[in-house]
């Protein structure tokens, strides 16, 4: 938990501003304009385990803008996969569709996290020097089953 508050504004790649806001307390922000979308940062708890709070906030920050620069790639994901299960299936139940909103959302997750690491890959490991591995191999592993799992109920 953080007790200052960290706000940054960027320019995206696509000309919107986007913030991202870390602290006072729990819950992050992030989002464009007015259009803050105040979160529980479960997936940050998970990968910055263990990590020094300059380290944490930084990685933290750096993932919060990765989902707003991927927001556009995120939305033609959403139609494509929305689009192979409705032409693929004869009926997309309720359940159906909170899985898929699930999978969609942890892709989401790791394509972010696949930007934090590429954003600078000798900080990133940096960070985590004398880490132990296990709260983010436990992450890549969930995230990777729940995308295929999702991806398996669309092809079938
Ligand atoms: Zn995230």
């Amino acid at each position: 938990m953080n007790n200052k508050k960290i706000l940054l504004t960027k320019k995206m790649w696509y000309g919107i501003n986007a913030s991202v806001i870390i602290g006072p307390g729990f819950l992050h922000r992030a989002g464009h304009g007015i259009f803050l979308l105040p979160h529980p940062p479960i997936v940050d708890c998970i990968l910055r385990y263990g990590l020094r709070e300059n380290d944490r906030n930084k990685l933290s920050v750096i993932h919060e803008f990765a989902h707003l620069k991927t927001t556009p790639f995120a939305i033609v994901y959403t139609f494509l996969v929305f689009f192979v299960a409705y032409t693929n299936n004869n009926y997309v139940g309720w359940r159906m569709v909170l899985f898929l909103i699930l999978s969609i959302h942890t892709a989401w997750e790791m394509l972010s996290e696949g930007v934090t690491i590429l954003d600078d890959s000798h900080r990133y490991m940096a960070s985590y020097e004398g880490i132990p591995i296990l709260p983010r191999a436990c992450f890549w592993t969930i995230t990777s089953f729940i995308v295929i799992e999702g991806w398996y109920f669309v092809l079938l």
